[in-house]
């Protein structure tokens, strides 16, 4: 049998990890993290939650989204306009902020680069976090916007 080389833990190990246990809740979380990736605020988490978890308070969607950011399960994203949003893609990633319909979109680095092959660092940086965000119209709102620009003409 081959073993692939590195190991990713589990979402479960990652929580064990910490000293920690998958409860019910946390794994709710979890799956409604990753069931829709579209970067939900902790009170859209708590919605969807809420369908399938009816007990469950939005405290304990606070305490659930942090245990799993704490345990790198899922990250932060920092919106400027709104309430922090939640993202589960572990990989290397920036945002994409749409400012026509809101919608933040993963943005994958290319080649599998890592951001001290994209910018230009001061030598002897000590790089604790880092978040990249890029703001304009998703393809679908450019869309509409030239559309509109075309019929604004045409009148
Ligand atoms: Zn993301
Ligand atoms: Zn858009």
């Amino acid at each position: 049998m081959n073993k692939p080389a590195s190991h990713s833990p589990s979402p479960d190990e990652k929580i064990h990890g910490h000293g920690l246990r998958m409860t019910d809740q946390r794994r709710a979380v979890y799956d409604v993290l990753m069931g829709k990736r579209d970067h939900p605020t902790a009170v859209e988490v708590f919605t969807r939650v809420r369908e399938r978890v009816s007990s469950i308070s939005l405290a304990t969607v606070y305490n659930c989204l942090e245990t799993l950011t704490d345990c790198g399960l899922a990250k932060t994203v920092a919106d400027e306009r709104g309430p922090a949003r939640y993202c589960p893609n572990l990989e290397e990633h920036a945002h994409f902020f749409c400012e026509d319909c809101g919608g933040v979109s993963d943005i994958p680095l290319r080649n599998r680069k890592r951001p001290e092959d994209v910018w230009e660092f001061p030598q002897n940086l000590i790089i604790a976090h880092h978040e990249v965000a890029f703001r304009g119209k998703c393809p679908k709102c450019a869309a509409d916007a030239s559309a509109k620009a075309k019929a604004s003409k045409r009148n």
